[in-house]
């Protein structure tokens, strides 16, 4: 047992399970490549692992075409990639990490990616998900949504509601003894127009040393530090990770 949710995130914190009723503290964090979790949601994962939950990493892809040193084969690069994911969640308190191995940059919406994430929704049966904003193509007229990003996080979206909860879609899994499952929350990163902000200014070093576990991806120099700090401050100096949040209804 961890500290509370409100000492951890205050007055603007997500929602709770409720435990009488079978809900279970878990979250699951559905991500394009390794190391799109830590970019979107390092901060929210830390501190619920910090507060007892079971924060899983789900990773889509094998992200066999982030490269372009040509001295990688993508079979390296795909088992390097791997174990940076696993040391970047290890840092935050997310010991359980997963991957679906879609080939990188070819991921669609459909029915073998819905399939696999419904499967794992079933199998974990967590409170609250959090992915990509599927969306936005243009993340606040400065990036572009990446299309296993946006792939990624429709299919997530579409798995949670309505896939995962009626026993008819992929019924396969349910004769394979596995419950259908009602996610209660739904947390989007990337988003346009974000409605939950998880203050993270505590934990800001810790997950910029979770993006560092990533050298495959990323410098890992002074620069590219600097770099983070000043991505992450907000105008009144706190660092924020920002959610668009939907408590769903049925
Ligand atoms: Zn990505």
């Amino acid at each position: 047992m961890g500290a509370g949710l409100e000492d951890l995130f205050g007055n603007e914190r997500p929602g709770e399970p409720d435990e009488a009723n079978g809900e279970l503290r878990r979250a699951l964090v559905v991500a394009a490549h390794p190391d799109d979790a830590d970019f979107g949601a390092a901060g929210v994962s830390a501190l619920l692992a910090r507060a007892g939950w079971h924060v899983r990493y789900l990773v889509a892809t094998d992200g066999s075409k982030g490269s372009d040193d040509p001295s990688f084969t993508p079979e390296r690069l795909v088992a390097m990639r791997e174990q940076e994911q696993r040391d970047a969640a290890a840092l935050l308190g997310v010991t359980d990490v997963r991957f679906l191995h879609f080939t990188d940059g070819e991921l669609v919406a459909g029915r073998a990616l819905l399939g696999a994430i419904v499967r794992e929704i079933r199998e974990f049966q967590p409170y609250a998900v959090y992915t990509h904003d599927p969306e936005p193509v243009i993340i606040r007229n400065s990036f572009v949504n990446h299309s296993d990003h946006r792939a990624t996080g429709l299919a997530t979206v579409d798995a949670v509601y309505p896939a995962a909860r009626d026993r008819l879609n992929f019924p396969e899994h349910i004769e394979a003894g596995l419950p259908t499952h009602k996610v209660r929350e739904l947390y989007l990163w990337g988003a346009n127009e974000p409605n939950f902000d998880v203050d993270i200014s505590d934990i800001l070093e810790l997950k910029i040393q979770a993006l560092l576990a990533h050298p495959s991806q990323f410098p890992t120099d002074d620069a590219f530090i600097t770099r983070m700090r000043t991505f992450w401050r907000e105008p009144d100096g706190r660092s924020l990770e920002r959610f668009r949040r939907v408590v769903m209804f049925f």
